[in-house]
């Protein structure tokens, strides 16, 4: 616990709460006001609106399969503008600040580009810029390896800076801002009549971030559960109380669920015909290999003559997916699809397959609408379908009628 002497707050902002000069100067603003509650505060920046996937548009304009180490380079450099922007217009409303490179920071990570992991923070240098009175603004995204090389922590990987900032600061608060109201049941964008969830554990979080709820990042709530961290997810600019994510566990919502989520970004994986266990560990070390993290991973067990496999490639942090494909594809020509048209959505609460009934409403809420479903995943806190992606947002709005709506 921080002293009252020295009151840290940790506040992330988001590329559409920074997306241009105005948003920017309003951020400043919403910056201040917590200092002048007696907090010393340390602000975590993501790049400018959609400039990430600008830059990324870039590289693959000029090469097919960009170098991991450069595309690092490149991607880092939007959090970097962000950043300096910010600290100049708090300097200019009075207000002295200071920005930070990832590296400048101190955050340490794995060698892994793209998708790095933290696993280290040494925060000398905001330290003394908040002993100094400064406002500390940190660029999201991005660290600096053991290998002295810059990183970033995958899509959405500011989350994840803001944490373990917080983490490391010994912060009283942390806020990740965003442009909704904390986490609905559904994306909003997609199903008008979401509802705010006020409270989330961890692992609900945890899940539906990984089956796709962009709201927070995945790394970013498993860091947050280690390091005993709460997560305040709210809007930048619209008032509202947002979702609290921390150690909530409640016995009465076993069972119940509590979002629904789809993820569009991915390819289904399955093989034609079987294989020899010794060809399936060889593809996984390929995968291993080249840093390509798979998931919902499923063998067919046959006895005798091999094994079916499916897996699902998430393609967010995969910026060489084609090479990928092609290797695989001349390695075991034509044992293996690759299906680019697919997507998932999934149901997630906690005890959701402690019986039949959230899987037997949720196979026939789609069949009635014609859905087919493709493949189906359970665990203790998710029921995911395999569907084309064509039918995502139809299959994510009856979803939602069928196990959210109120009244
Ligand atoms: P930021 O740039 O602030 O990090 P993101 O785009 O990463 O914001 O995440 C916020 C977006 O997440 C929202 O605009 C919303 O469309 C999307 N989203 C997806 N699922 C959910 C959900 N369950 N609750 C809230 N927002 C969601
Ligand atoms: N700018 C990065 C992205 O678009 C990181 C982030 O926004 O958190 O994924
Ligand atoms: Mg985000």
């Amino acid at each position: 616990m921080s002293s009252d002497a020295y009151r840290v707050v940790v506040q992330k902002y988001g590329g559409s709460s920074v997306a241009d000069p105005e948003k920017l100067k309003a951020v400043a603003r919403r910056i201040i006001e917590t200092k002048e509650k007696g907090y010393r505060v340390a602000v975590v920046v993501s790049a400018m609106g959609d400039t990430t996937n600008r830059l990324l548009g870039l590289a693959k304009e000029v090469v097919k399969t960009p170098t991991a180490r450069e595309l690092d380079m490149l991607l880092s450099v939007g959090e970097r503008i962000s950043m300096t922007l910010l600290s100049m217009a708090l300097n200019e409303m009075g207000h002295p600040a200071k920005s930070f490179t990832g590296s400048q920071s101190g955050i340490i990570t794995d060698t892994t580009h793209s998708n790095a992991r933290i696993i280290e923070v040494r925060p000398q240098r905001i330290r003394e810029a908040l002993d100094a009175g400064l406002i500390a603004i940190v660029a999201g995204f991005q660290g600096v390896s053991l290998e002295r090389e810059v990183t970033t922590l995958g899509r959405g990987g500011s989350d994840t800076s803001a944490v373990a900032l917080a983490a490391a600061l010994d912060a009283e608060f942390l806020e990740i801002c965003s442009d909704v109201d904390g986490v609905l049941s559904a994306d909003p964008r997609i199903v008008d009549d979401a509802e705010k969830i006020e409270q989330l554990a961890y692992e609900e979080m945890q899940e539906m971030a990984e089956a796709g709820a962009k709201v927070l990042n995945s790394a970013a709530v498993a860091y947050a559960k280690k390091a005993g961290i709460a997560i305040h997810s709210v809007s930048t600019f619209g008032g509202g109380t947002g979702t609290a994510v921390g150690d909530f566990t409640d016995d009465s919502r076993t069972g119940l669920v509590r979002g629904v989520v789809y993820e569009r970004d991915i390819v289904f994986v399955a093989s034609k015909e079987r294989f020899p266990m010794d060809e399936i560990t060889a593809a996984l070390d390929y995968l291993d290999g080249e840093h390509v993290a798979y998931k919902q991973f499923d063998l067919g067990i046959q006895t005798g003559d091999g094994y079916d496999f499916t897996f699902i490639l998430p393609l967010e942090n995969l910026h060489g997916y084609e090479k990928i494909r092609d290797e695989l594809s001349r390695r075991y020509p034509d044992k293996i699809t690759f299906f680019e048209g697919r997507g998932t959505v999934s149901l997630i609460g906690e005890g959701i397959i402690n019986d039949g009934a959230n899987l037997k409403r949720a196979v026939k809420t789609l069949g009635d609408a014609g859905i087919d479903i493709h493949d189906i995943h359970t665990s203790r806190f998710r029921i995911s379908v395999v569907i084309e992606r064509d039918h995502l947002n139809e299959a994510l709005g009856l979803l939602h009628d069928a196990f959210l709506a109120q009244g």
